[in-house]
């Protein structure tokens, strides 16, 4: 038993957190940063903190993760690190020469109360950012929110650090995707472009962190959202934020600085998320659903009929982001599963609120926190309370499912035990599809591995 010392009696706890379900801000910014073509992220603060965001991302990705730091010293924690910035910006446009730094913060910087705006003025006041370069930034204090939160400032500072209005319309539509992997990125641009819609997207990491093999490093890949498109987002007819946690602030930015009406929708998660998806890029763009998103819909449904009998009142345990865990709660109530204990460790009531309200019919009380004390040690002793047919969380669930022998689906952020999950959508019905398939073989190997000879199917 690795986790042995888990208890099953759970005692209210104020101060101590336990296997947290949740990281700290700037490695969202990373990631976000990294959805810009050309750019380079950029960590306001001690090395430590870049060292383990990269690694942390490339572990996940199996790709390199580029990312430079102001490398802080005990001099710049105590009189500031504005020497250390500037510096720093003049060597990564000197030696690293990309088109933008984006720059987060780390708790060092934030405690002490660098003036990173001030900075980087400073920094092109001093002609350290040559013509055409840029450097945006956000504030990332990591004792607030998660790793989303992270992200949702980093994505916010890049729709309003290049959004101009010009009063001409482009034509095209912003969509906000979330902290998702690449390979959603890339189904939602799929799927809009389907509808006949041209988006906008950003941050963009498709083919970034899931690029191809070619021989050859290419420190800054071909993917990746453009200046041009951030700077014409502003002439956009409108901009659809998917998931409030990580994409609504950067939309809300777009509209209050040139007016771009947004709507904030739930990530596409399972039939009914994407179906509201699917229905707002119809109404807003005033276009009808091609022949093939029919298909792709009635494909899942589809799948979803022949699988009712396996799925059937399978009880679920998951750790995870919100604006995942919603839909995917959504969607597993749809097929009759039942998700019984839910824990996210990104802090945020509205969380809660929604969880109770899609549960609110079920016969059963659903255990459910978010923040402070929502950690996987909870969600283990949860489950030792009442036991579940499936875990679904990142890596560290494995822990628990090893111990409670359930069956494990990796989902979300991190997965460092395996490799390819970055390739594969989970999103829209495609990546409903696919999500159903990863079930059903766990639930289907978990019976061929329990039953007697006599009760081995060869047809399930
Ligand atoms: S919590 Fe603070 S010190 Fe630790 S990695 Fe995050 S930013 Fe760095």
């Amino acid at each position: 038993m690795l986790l042995r010392h888990t208890n099953k009696e759970i005692k209210p706890r104020e101060s101590l957190t336990v296997n947290p379900a949740k990281t700290c801000q700037p490695i969202g910014a990373m990631y976000a940063s990294l959805g810009i073509h050309n750019c380079l992220p950029h960590s306001h603060g001690s090395q430590g903190c870049c060292a383990y965001h990269r690694s942390a991302l490339t572990r996940h990705f199996r790709e390199p993760v580029m990312a430079a730091t102001s490398s802080f010293t005990e001099g710049s924690s105590v009189f500031g690190g504005q020497s250390n910035l500037i510096q720093a910006i003049d060597t990564i446009f000197t030696t690293y020469e990309p088109d933008v730094i984006a720059v987060h913060t780390t708790c060092l910087s934030e405690t002490i109360g660098d003036d990173v705006n001030q900075i980087a003025i400073k920094a092109v006041k001093d002609g350290k950012v040559p013509k055409g370069k840029y450097v945006i930034h956000t504030s990332t204090p990591s004792y607030v929110g998660s790793h989303v939160t992270g992200f949702s400032n980093m994505t916010k500072a890049m729709a309003t650090a290049f959004s101009k209005s010009t009063g001409v319309s482009n034509g095209k539509f912003n969509i906000i995707p979330g902290y998702v992997e690449p390979s959603d990125m890339t189904e939602i641009k799929r799927v809009v472009k389907e509808m006949g819609i041209k988006p906008i997207l950003f941050p963009d990491t498709s083919n970034v962190l899931n690029g191809p093999q070619t021989g050859k490093y290419k420190m800054y890949p071909d993917g990746g959202v453009t200046i041009e498109e951030l700077t014409s987002a502003g002439d956009s007819i409108g901009t659809i934020a998917l998931g409030n946690t990580a994409s609504a602030d950067a939309a809300r930015a777009l509209d209050t600085r040139c007016k771009v009406p947004c709507q904030v929708l739930d990530l596409p998660i399972g039939l009914a998320a994407t179906d509201r998806f699917i229905n707002t890029l119809r109404t807003v763009a005033g276009v009808n659903v091609p022949a093939s998103i029919d298909l792709e819909r009635g494909q899942l449904l589809d799948i979803i009929t022949d699988m009712q009998a396996y799925l059937y009142h399978k009880k679920v345990a998951l750790a995870g982001d919100p604006d995942q865990l919603i839909p995917l709660v959504e969607f597993l109530i749809s097929i009759d599963m039942m998700p019984v204990h839910i824990v996210t460790g990104t802090p945020g009531k509205d969380f809660v609120k929604r969880i109770e309200a899609l549960t609110a019919d079920l016969p059963y009380k659903v255990n459910v926190k978010a923040g402070g004390g929502a950690d996987m040690y909870l969600l283990h002793q949860w489950i030792k309370n009442e036991p579940v047919d499936l875990l679904i969380s990142n890596t560290y669930g494995k822990y628990i499912a090893r111990d409670e022998d359930i069956p494990f689906m990796r989902y979300g952020f991190p997965i460092v035990d395996r490799v390819g999950h970055s390739y594969f959508p989970s999103v829209c019905y495609k990546g409903g599809m696919r999500l159903l398939e990863k079930i059903l073989d766990l639930l289907l190997d978990r019976i061929d591995r329990d039953s007697l000879e006599e009760t081995f199917e060869l047809v399930m």
